[in-house]
């Protein structure tokens, strides 16, 4: 038997995960999997469930000053069909499963999920996204690349609720999104690039590169981009070699069911290579 409850609105789910400690059932396609234990019985959960998927304070797509707000409750077909939601991001949801998945699934059971190889992890982690978790106390904003600590570890309080995904305007003037899978739909990751650059006269204002699954969370490097930001493309050029080093370094894969480390580390660094040599310092007036 499984306690669970369907709040009416968020401060009625806020106080019910703070008095209960519930858990936040979204679309359920990793907490039906995850307390499976026999087919066709309902799954085993050790705590009760709260369901959050039908709250209307979590399910609006909405502009923000300088960016975009998700709501956690809004599916990936949703945020697919969206045209302020970044290409980046379309991309790497169109990875993810199939339709029928994404038509129940979130970003934020994505995010909360915490898999290394989680696909709209990577990509928010290039727009620099960020997180709001509220309690019945108050509301936070954290970086993503802090929320998720470690495969499977977010720092959300016992008494918190992700209830929105930040996104800050996208300025990028190229991107790059590419997940390795054994096949295009219904894959998990072997690895994922997740990139994005602002280039303007031949300098590079801004540049974020995240890869997936190669480290126990996303790689990406604050101190390397800043190492290019700022600077034309001869001079990042002169360097590239040194950068791609440092990346190479980063990049810590493990051998899973899904691939070998060997495989994983050769084609990461074949992404990051690709983004920066053929893509970026491709750009006028390298
Ligand atoms: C067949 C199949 C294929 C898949 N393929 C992919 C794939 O290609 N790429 C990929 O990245 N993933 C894949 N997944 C994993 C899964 O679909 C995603 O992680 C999905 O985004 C989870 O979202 P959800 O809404 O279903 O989360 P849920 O299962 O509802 O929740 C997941 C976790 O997040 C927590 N949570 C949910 N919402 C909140 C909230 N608002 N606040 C706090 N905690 C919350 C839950 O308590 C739970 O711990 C696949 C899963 C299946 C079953």
């Amino acid at each position: 038997m499984v306690d669970s409850y369907r709040p009416l609105s968020l401060k009625e789910a806020l106080d019910l995960r703070a008095d209960t400690g519930a858990m936040p059932f979204a679309g359920g396609t990793d907490l039906m999997v995850r307390y499976r234990y026999e087919s066709g019985a309902i799954p085993d959960y050790p705590r009760p469930v709260m369901f959050v998927n039908q709250l209307d304070d979590l399910r609006k797509i909405r502009r923000i000053d300088h960016g975009l707000s998700i709501g956690a409750a809004v599916t990936m077909t949703e945020v697919l069909d969206h045209d302020d939601v970044p290409e980046i991001l379309k991309e790497a949801l169109l990875t993810i499963a199939a339709p029928g998945l994404r038509n129940t699934a979130t970003i934020a059971g994505n995010i909360c999920n915490a898999s290394p190889a989680g696909d709209s992890i990577c990509a928010l982690y290039a727009l620099d996204a960020g997180v709001k978790l509220q309690s019945p106390g108050g509301e936070r904003i954290e970086p993503i690349y802090q929320f998720i600590t470690g495969p499977g570890k977010i720092d959300l309080h016992a008494d918190e609720i992700l209830t929105e995904i930040i996104i800050p305007e996208d300025h990028s003037t190229i991107h790059l999104f590419k997940k390795v899978g054994t096949r295009r739909a219904n894959a998990l990751s072997k690895l994922t690039l997740s990139a994005v650059a602002r280039i303007s006269d031949s300098r590079i204002d801004e540049i974020r590169i995240a890869i997936g699954a190669v480290a126990p969370t996303v790689v990406r490097s604050l101190e390397l981009e800043k190492r290019m930001e700022g600077r034309s493309l001869k001079e990042v050029a002169l360097e590239a070699e040194d950068i791609l080093r440092d990346y190479d370094a980063l990049v810590q894969p493990i051998d899973d069911q899904r691939s070998t480390a060997v495989y994983r580390k050769r084609v990461a660094m074949n992404l990051v290579r690709h983004f920066l040599l053929g893509v970026v310092l491709q750009q006028k007036g390298a």
